[in-house]
């Protein structure tokens, strides 16, 4: 008899979300499909971590040059060619692209090159053909926001960023959140001059004020320029192609060469015709589900930044491998937890963090929480003109101090948190901590023996 469907899942987006539900479905033995209107891998291979982590490794290395004489190494920083490093990266990224597509093929996953609507529940259509399936995996990401203000179109974003065939000398980047710092961080340390407008009075908002205030102090004393309540109305491009912004004190900000919107990202559900499966969005275009990624729609799930919750790579590659899990190797509890997700923002120093800020934990348990804290320059800077500050907070609650946060920056800690994250998740206590030995002389020992 002929099956109902073409195949038993569709993935619409081949990016982290996509890409994972199918691949773990497939070696379950589903026969499955992922659509792509785009490059394999979605945004974090392609304009997002992967590059950006390129980025940030070659902005480490202008900082250790800097640091290199402290050391008493001879050297002299005698240019950076942005060109070269574009051009490495791109060709890596381009590796994984292909990479993806033998992966594929090796995995049984049909490959559809194209841009996917809904007809109905079970039904889509790409370049005119129509495919079937009894799930349907709907996992397109989000796009940068450009605000709504004359001039905008001057600017560019984090896609136009990667596009950038030269390094800029002066540039605005208009944002607070992980990817203003990120640019911000990358493009100082590589010799931009940069100035940050943030339309409220911090950076990082939602993050542990310790982070924010210590991350906020190593900005400006590298040379970032942070305009704090400062709104940008307008943008003008002059004469001489340079771009003026201007704010919302009617001040001109001029002799920019870039200006780069990194205020948030908005959902890709232009042209998916949800609709027509009956799928619900919320006011922003978002697709809520349910605890196993389930739509409104029983065969329709969400996946990744779709959903509007911790927009994150691994968080998307989670709950698609446990989707997988539930619908086609009897798992059938299997979702995933949304609590406990550690991230980590790739600034300079950078951030890690998990769990409870401390005004979480403060509104939630009242005086049940028990703050430690140390702030100390690590040993590396010891030798350093440049001195980088490295902080840390444990959030304890209860009699018993079990860890409900960790916040801690400064160098190493993106590499420090994950382990850390792990013992939370398992429950650990502050004496837990204080019961592990400690290893030295390293920074992250700090987090067991704090006092
Ligand atoms: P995406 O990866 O965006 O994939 C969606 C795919 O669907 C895209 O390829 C798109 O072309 C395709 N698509 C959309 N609509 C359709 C359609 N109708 N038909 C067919 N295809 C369609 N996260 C981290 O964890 N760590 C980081 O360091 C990090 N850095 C980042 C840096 C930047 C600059 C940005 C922008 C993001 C970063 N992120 C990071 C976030 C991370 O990239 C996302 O959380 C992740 O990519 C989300 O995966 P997704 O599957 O939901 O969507
Ligand atoms: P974020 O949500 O991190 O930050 C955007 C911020 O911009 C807002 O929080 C808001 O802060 C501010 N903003 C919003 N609108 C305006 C406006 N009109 N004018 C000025 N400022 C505005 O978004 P990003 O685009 O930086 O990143 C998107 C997501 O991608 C992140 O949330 C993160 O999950 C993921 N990402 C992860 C990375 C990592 O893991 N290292 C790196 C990069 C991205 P306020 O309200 O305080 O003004």
């Amino acid at each position: 008899m002929a099956k109902k469907y073409d195949f038993d899942l569709i993935a619409i987006g081949a990016g982290s979300g996509g890409l994972s539900v199918a691949e773990r479905a497939a070696a379950y033995g589903a026969k499955c499909a992922v659509v792509e209107s785009g490059k394999m891998g979605g945004t974090c291979v392609n304009v997002g971590c992967v590059p950006k982590k390129v980025m940030w490794f070659g902005a480490n290395l202008a900082h250790a040059l800097n640091d290199a004489r402290d050391y008493g190494f001879d050297v002299e920083n005698k240019g950076f060619d942005w060109q070269h490093l574009v051009t490495k990266r791109e060709s890596y990224i381009a590796g994984i692209n292909n990479w993806y597509h033998n992966y594929l093929a090796d995995s049984n996953i049909a490959e559809i090159q194209g841009h996917a609507s809904f007809v109905d529940a079970h039904t889509i259509e790409v370049n005119g053909k129509k495919y079937t399936a009894n799930h349907i995996a709907v996992s397109p990401g989000t796009r940068p926001c450009v605000p709504d203000i004359p001039g905008a179109e001057h600017g560019i974003t984090s896609d136009g960023f990667f596009e950038l065939q030269e390094l800029p000398k002066q540039v605005a980047i208009i944002g607070s959140g992980y990817i203003a710092v990120e640019l911000a961080g990358v493009l100082n340390a590589l010799g931009t001059d940069v100035c940050m407008y943030l339309r409220k009075e911090h950076i990082l908002r939602s993050f542990d004020a310790m982070l924010r205030e210590t991350l906020l102090e190593e900005m400006l004393d590298s040379g970032i320029d942070i305009m704090p309540s400062t709104q940008i109305e307008e943008v003008i491009k002059e004469d001489n192609a340079s771009l003026t912004l201007i704010d919302s004190r009617g001040r001109r900000n001029e002799g920019f060469d870039q200006v780069i919107w990194a205020i948030g990202r908005d959902p890709n559900i232009e042209g998916l015709k949800l609709e027509a499966a009956g799928v619900e969005t919320d006011a922003q275009g978002y697709i809520p589900t349910d605890l196993f990624q389930k739509t409104n729609v029983d065969n329709i799930f969400a996946l990744g930044d779709v959903t509007g919750r911790a927009p994150l790579t691994p968080v998307a590659i989670a709950a698609g491998r446990r989707l997988a899990d539930r619908l086609y190797n009897h798992q059938k509890d299997r979702h995933l937890d949304y609590k406990l997700i550690s991230t980590v923002v790739f600034s300079h120093p950078p951030i890690g963090t998990v769990g409870l800020t401390e005004k979480e934990a403060r509104e939630q348990h009242g005086d049940a929480v028990k703050i430690y804290q140390t702030r100390f320059t690590a040993m590396y800077n010891s030798m350093t003109e440049h001195q980088v500050p490295t902080a840390m907070k444990l959030i304890c609650v209860g009699a018993q101090e079990k860890v409900v946060g960790c916040h801690i920056i400064g160098p190493g800690c993106d590499e420090m948190l994950q382990g850390f994250a792990v013992a939370m998740r398992m429950g650990a206590t502050k004496k837990d901590f204080d019961d592990t030995v400690a290893i030295h002389p390293t920074s992250s020992e700090e987090l067991v023996t704090m006092r």
